[in-house]
């Protein structure tokens, strides 16, 4: 799924000709004019975010939500600490209280317009304000939550900070959908995504590599060899498990758990298979044997 902002008519009318070339849901962001959100509508979008107590009047957000009805496309209510109502902030500030009675504002005028085809975001920065905002939010109400910490920061902190924030929430069952903001190209945003999916088991694609820490018994490169298994697994689809280890006393069991592993020696690496020993191979050979047993079983 695909968000794009949609900042004046020209935007509202490129969703057309951007859904002609992706076969992905397309959400258009709206930020107060209706206009826009009726055009986006027009054109096809499969999701408007729009807050319709920024609308304006009564006729204009039964406008958006009439053509959201013929449609049958939801309305993404997105809530931030930076932009709450000031009689909120007068009475609460900026807090998880705050954002979720702007959240139940917002939701009530769409459900007065009997439209109940609602998700919901309340994103903070700050990642234990963002817990506790979606953990109220989710005793309140029984739409479907897309999770998010904003303004995360650049790739390495915000990574952290979506994965705490994110995957506390996913690990109590919270949340139906969620985006990782990072300050970074957004591709990587959505590494950290199925990153988190896939540390919390909720999905399993492509590789899945564990390694060692290392320390005083490892007698290879691991480092150095991980760091190259990683890369060599970024070519791969299959769900597989690779094991690298360090030496024998921790290394053989945790690599017997895998598909494929190596557990290194003095200069030396033993290689696994589904919980067997293959074959032992000197430091040099270690990467491509693991390769090549990798390449066996993903073939
Ligand atoms: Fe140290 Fe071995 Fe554990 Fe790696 S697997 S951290 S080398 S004890």
């Amino acid at each position: 799924m695909v968000r794009v902002a949609v900042l004046d008519m020209a935007a509202a009318k490129a969703i057309g000709q951007i859904k002609k070339q992706i076969h992905i849901p397309l959400v258009a962001d709206i930020h107060f004019d209706y206009q826009l959100a009726l055009e986006a509508i027009r054109q096809g979008i499969d999701k408007v975010r729009i807050n319709p107590g920024n609308i304006g009047s009564e006729e204009k957000v039964k406008a958006v939500v009439d053509a959201c009805k013929q449609k049958k496309i939801p309305i993404r209510i997105g809530v931030n600490v930076g932009s709450l109502e000031q009689d909120l902030l007068n009475k609460y500030g900026a807090t998880p209280k705050a954002a979720v009675l702007s959240a139940l504002r917002h939701v009530r005028i769409l459900e007065k317009l009997n439209f109940k085809d609602i998700l919901i975001s309340i994103k903070f920065s700050n990642v234990p304000q963002m817990i506790e905002a979606y953990r109220m939010l989710a005793k309140k109400v029984s739409y479907p939550l897309h999770l998010g910490v904003t303004e995360a920061g650049t790739a390495f902190m915000g990574s952290i900070k979506n994965a705490i924030g994110i995957g506390t929430l996913l690990q109590e069952g919270i949340g139906a959908t969620m985006r990782v903001s990072l300050t970074a190209d957004p591709i990587e945003e959505i590494a950290t995504c199925w990153a988190i999916l896939r540390a919390l088991d909720l999905r399993r694609r492509g590789p899945e590599m564990i390694s060692c820490p290392t320390c005083g018994r490892t007698q290879i490169d691991l480092i150095g060899l991980a760091n190259k298994v990683e890369k060599e697994l970024k070519k791969i689809k299959q769900p597989i498990k690779v094991a690298v280890m360090g030496c024998v006393v921790n290394g053989p069991g945790e690599a017997r758990e895998a598909d494929i592993g190596v557990a290194g020696g003095k200069g030396m690496g033993a290689i696994f298979v589904k919980g067997k020993v293959v074959r032992s191979v000197p430091e040099n050979k270690i990467l491509p044997e693991l390769l090549k047993e990798i390449k066996k079983i993903t073939k």
